[in-house]
């Protein structure tokens, strides 16, 4: 640059500089106060559903625990009473009344779904699931919405073919219907890997055709599985296998450890003609321990 335009111009750049200088930090002010005015509050908002978003999205699991459960404790107290009683995308009533589980599902990890028998966690809460389909009564359904209860339902396509309109009842009333194969085969952890695959994937496809919502759980045929059945569910799109470690089963309940319904319980029915007694049965332990009924969709926070 030529040296002579310095001495050359003294004054007069001097005071445009530093009303220029004026300039910028006004519209500098007003535009973060426009931030703070309009766009404020969002971001807080944008986070959290996108956390919840995320939570209940395959790829993004991982991301998402960490910050759930850095963010649980801190959020709890407030967000608690706000929780909203009605899930926007779905329409469902949460089963939750509020609560902010203290627990969060853990990823795939080297392409295997994570299983559950029962959630780790000291909440008040025990979960409800009901396999098959084998027998189909509208008075089932009646009884459990008696009872206040919304469960998770294991269905086998080999059950339910022809009967999709009779499962949507239990849907339009609040419980979810998960992934318990097509041929309900009993020595399915012996199928070639193809078939095991084809039993998952196109159990959660038929659910997705007839009801309108893909699985997330899969439990198998007697509850086995294995590394490949693991790594089989996650390529079907499924977050867990789901097994128990508690059974309403021919009027009582039977447990795999004490003899009593524990926080976080994942507890089997079945839909068999006995399902008013073992219901009953389930009742009586539940209210026993002083547990909540929610669906263990709800807690994980998966739709
Ligand atoms: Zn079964």
């Amino acid at each position: 640059m030529p040296r002579h335009f310095h001495p050359a111009t003294p004054a007069t750049p001097a005071r445009w500089i530093a009303l220029a200088a004026v300039v910028v930090v006004l519209a500098a002010l007003a535009f973060g106060a426009l931030r703070f005015l309009g766009a404020g509050p969002a971001p807080t908002g944008t986070d959290r559903s996108a956390l919840t978003s995320s939570a209940t999205g395959a790829s993004g699991a991982t991301a998402a625990a960490g910050r759930a459960t850095s963010a649980a404790p801190s959020t709890a107290p407030a967000s608690a009473p706000s929780a909203p009683a009605v899930d926007p995308k779905t329409g469902r009533h949460s089963t939750l009344g509020g609560l902010v589980p203290d627990y969060v599902l853990p990823p795939i990890e080297n392409g295997m779904v994570p299983v559950l028998t029962r959630i780790p966690t000291e909440q008040k809460v025990v979960f409800l699931t009901i396999d098959d389909g084998a027998v189909k009564r509208e008075s089932d359904l009646a009884l459990l919405e008696k009872n206040g209860i919304k469960a998770s339902l294991f269905l086998a396509h080999t059950f339910i073919a022809g009967h999709s309109d009779f499962y949507r009842a239990y849907l339009d009333a609040g419980h979810l219907i998960e992934d318990h194969t097509m041929t309900h085969n009993l020595g399915f952890i012996n199928l070639p890997y193809d078939q095991v695959k084809a039993e998952i994937c196109g159990m959660a496809d038929y659910e997705q055709k007839y009801f309108g919502r893909r699985p997330v759980f899969f439990r198998p045929p007697g509850g086995p599985y294995t590394m490949a059945v693991r790594q089989a569910a996650a390529e079907c799109g499924m977050k867990a296998i789901v097994d128990w470690e508690a059974k309403a089963n021919a009027e009582s309940m039977q447990y795999q450890v004490g003899d009593t319904l524990r926080p976080g319980d994942i507890v089997l029915m079945h839909f068999r003609p006995e399902f008013p007694a073992d219901l009953a049965a389930f009742t009586k332990a539940q209210k026993a321990a002083g547990l909540k009924v929610v669906l263990l969709e709800d807690y994980l926070g998966v739709k």
